[in-house]
């Protein structure tokens, strides 16, 4: 079976697929988040794809622990609010899932590179799945990609399983009560929505799949 590999020019695409999702859907976002919290999600988001685009664009680098680290920084200083602290702290715990100067992933050090993410984000919130927030998509997406690297050897269809479980786990959240962040404090009131950060999730690993699906073939995913 062939072992694709990821190089730095297919996680920049990854990541202009991910941007892609989140300015095609930023207003649901922060609707999503007006019944939840303060309506700021979808600029937040925004302002988090856009400081990861110009990380990556302006810092040239091969080394995937940089990579992570530079787009990790670039997220915690979007200054959204909880989702940005949460979501840079799970692209910065990336890093830790790698050795130095690793220049391309096979499906499963990007499994490892995913899973340290998870820990490094769990050291950031106790919330559980089920407990309506962002984690209740990005548990799923890690471990469908873990699951699914087991199985195939091919990054892009680990990505495509990875997105339907964060799909899922993020449509899930409407028929939960939200027991974290801002939007504790309205509860019951935040049944009948989805979790504005799981919805995020979801469209993030929507577009790291579609990103990388686009250039196959290419050089990015030599
Ligand atoms: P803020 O709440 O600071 O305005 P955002 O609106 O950008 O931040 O993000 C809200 C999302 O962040 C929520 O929908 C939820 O998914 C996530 N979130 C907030 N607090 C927590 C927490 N303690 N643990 C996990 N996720 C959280
Ligand atoms: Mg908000």
């Amino acid at each position: 079976m062939m072992t694709d590999r990821l190089s730095r020019t297919g996680f920049l695409r990854m990541i202009a697929g991910a941007a892609a999702q989140i300015r095609q859907h930023h207003a649901w976002l922060s609707e999503l988040d007006s019944v939840a919290g303060d309506g700021d999600h979808g600029t937040a988001m925004l302002r988090c794809v856009d400081n990861m685009g110009k990380a990556m664009a302006s810092g040239p680098t091969n080394c995937f622990k940089t990579c992570f680290e530079q787009t990790g920084w670039a997220v915690l200083g979007a200054d959204g609010g909880a989702s940005s602290s949460l979501l840079g702290s799970f692209f910065l715990g990336m890093r830790d899932g790698l050795g130095e100067n690793v220049a391309s992933l096979d499906c499963q050090e990007l499994s490892a590179a995913f899973e340290a993410g998870l820990k490094a984000i769990r050291k950031q919130t106790a919330a559980k799945i089920g407990e309506k927030t962002m984690m209740d998509a990005l548990i799923p997406a890690v471990e469908s990609f873990s699951a699914a690297t087991l199985e195939s050897k091919e990054i892009a269809s680990g990505l495509e399983r990875a997105a339907s479980a964060a799909k899922a786990g993020a449509e899930a959240t409407k028929n939960l009560t939200a027991r974290h962040g801002r939007a504790r404090l309205l509860g019951e009131k935040t049944r009948g929505h989805e979790d504005p950060g799981a919805a995020s999730i979801a469209l993030l690993f929507q577009g790291f799949h579609e990103g990388l699906q686009e250039c196959k073939g290419e050089a990015g995913n030599a």
